[in-house]
């Protein structure tokens, strides 16, 4: 079996043979700080999370690097370059901040809210604002080469230049009538150049010198120069929303291979969008779920579980009736993974590539299904009903038969599968914040204290320890089985 991507150049999918014998560079576009991460950026980022999870637990001999930008600078509020305004630069302005201000505070909360999701933090996570030299000579060679032009303090990438244009997308250029929008007054030989550098007034307060005057970087720009940057010239894959394709990814291989003559992504890789009521869901379009909001209805890792469901090229129906339905699965699966946590105790694991072996066929045969739907394409909905459908079930079988000796062999699965890959287990659990066990002796001391409690009927007392254990963080779940519990 081969780890096949959708690779979004050539339309299909394709085994995944790394660049590199000993390394793989993955580097998924970041967010632009100037505003709060909304549920399709926890879709853009749990798949890079996936991707950079499953690529580490599939290629354990091969060092994995994660690169994830900041864009802290040159973002346009509109994808017209020439009319718009810098994000940072307008946001700044309303909150009567400083742009790097505005920048540091979104950016503290982005991962905030990233961790809340379980998603791992990238290996370099590089500022635009921190390569700016680095974006400057990309220009400067740009220029050199021919494939870029200097009015007036701009600095223009000329697309009528590069013969390749467009093959990512299908598109050379932005449909600016069916947008509605009008061409500004411009200093572009043709409307579909795009911007490299842009000169700024007096009053602007992200300014650089360069060669051409003050002034800061296009977007683009700064993802061709941090990624050859860190990963080299050609990267195996490159990730980002199905909205980034054009112009974004399209003016990022058109500045790279017009410098370095080279491939610059082996695969691209392009989530599609959440929607509600078939609608996309979207920071300018009015209707965007706020992390931040939905976390205080939602458990953040039931709402990761909800993401996971769907395959991350389909689109996402996002709706309260969709999350309730998927946590109650989520639920399911958790109450299976506690209960065999509580057995096993602190009985010691087992590694989990020891356990691939003929004596332990069935976990094998698990093992084998999980890999099979994440090598297509990073199967996340597959991957999960193998949970569903094959280890939940296994792990109830052993429970009910009290076979002791397999517990430890099954939980190591849990936490390799549904903890290091899908990343759907709670991090705060007591094994990892407790190592001596004494929370987890005392909370099990009340949970029998309670259960005598309502055996003897006295129902008052088992509420107030309940109570009392949900103001110290820990939540207690009741099923046939029996009480779990977990950190909140
Ligand atoms: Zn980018």
């Amino acid at each position: 079996m081969a780890l096949e991507i959708y690779n979004t150049l050539s339309r299909k999918k394709e085994e995944f043979v790394p660049v590199h014998s000993d390394r793989i560079g993955l580097y998924v576009c970041g967010p632009t700080v100037y505003g709060d991460a909304h549920v399709g950026h926890a879709k853009a980022y749990i798949m890079g999370d996936i991707v950079n999870r499953y690529l580490r637990f599939r290629y354990p001999e091969r060092k994995v690097t994660y690169v994830q930008n900041i864009t802290d600078v040159g973002h346009m509020t509109d994808n017209d370059d020439v009319a718009g305004e810098d994000k940072l630069q307008k946001q700044s302005a309303k909150e009567k901040k400083h742009p790097m201000e505005v920048a540091a505070f979104y950016t503290r909360r982005f991962y905030e809210d990233m961790s809340a999701l379980n998603v791992l933090r990238a290996d370099i996570e590089p500022l635009a604002t921190g390569h700016i030299t680095e974006q400057i000579e990309l220009i400067k060679k740009l220029i050199e080469k021919g494939f870029a032009y200097e009015v007036d303090g701009n600095v223009y990438f000329d697309v009528s230049k590069d013969h390749d244009y467009g093959k990512l997308s299908g598109r050379k250029t932005e449909d600016q009538e069916a947008s509605g929008r009008v061409e500004a007054r411009s200093d572009k030989r043709s409307p579909n150049d795009f911007a490299l550098w842009k000169r700024v007034d007096a009053g602007h307060i992200l300014r650089w010198p360069s060669p051409w005057g003050d002034g800061f970087p296009g977007w683009h720009i700064e993802c061709s120069a941090m990624s050859m940057k860190y990963l080299g010239e050609t990267i195996d894959i490159h990730g980002g929303g199905l909205e980034n394709q054009f112009p974004h990814h399209e003016c990022e291989i058109a500045q790279s291979e017009s410098v370095t003559g080279k491939p610059f992504v082996k695969y691209w890789m392009h989530n599609n969008m959440v929607t509600t009521g078939g609608v996309k869901m979207g920071k300018s379009l009015g209707n965007s779920a706020m992390l931040r909001d939905l976390f205080k209805e939602y458990d953040p890792l039931s709402l990761r579980f909800t993401l996971l469901q769907s395959h991350y090229r389909g689109t996402t129906e996002f709706t309260t009736e969709a999350i309730s339905a998927s946590e109650t699965g989520y639920k399911y699966l958790l109450r299976s993974y506690h209960k065999l946590k509580d057995v096993v105790g602190d009985a010691e694991l087992p590694e989990f590539n020891s356990l691939d072996t003929p004596q332990n066929q069935s976990i094998r045969d698990i093992v084998g299904l999980f890999k099979e739907a994440l090598d297509d394409d990073f199967n996340t909905p597959g991957a999960i009903a193998v949970l569903f459908n094959s280890l939940a079930p296994m792990t109830n079988n052993i429970l009910a038969a009290g076979m002791s000796e397999a517990g430890p062999k099954y939980l190591a699965v849990w936490n390799a599968l549904a903890g290091n890959v899908l990343g759907i287990l709670p991090t705060q659990d007591a094994t990892q914040t407790d190592a001596s066990g004494t929370l987890s002796s005392v909370v099990q001391l009340a949970v029998r204290w309670r259960k005598q409690a309502r055996e003897r009927r006295d129902f008052a007392m088992s509420d107030t320890i309940r109570k009392e254990l949900d103001e110290a963080g820990i939540i207690l779940e009741d099923s046939k089985e029996g009480t779990t519990w977990r950190m909140k």
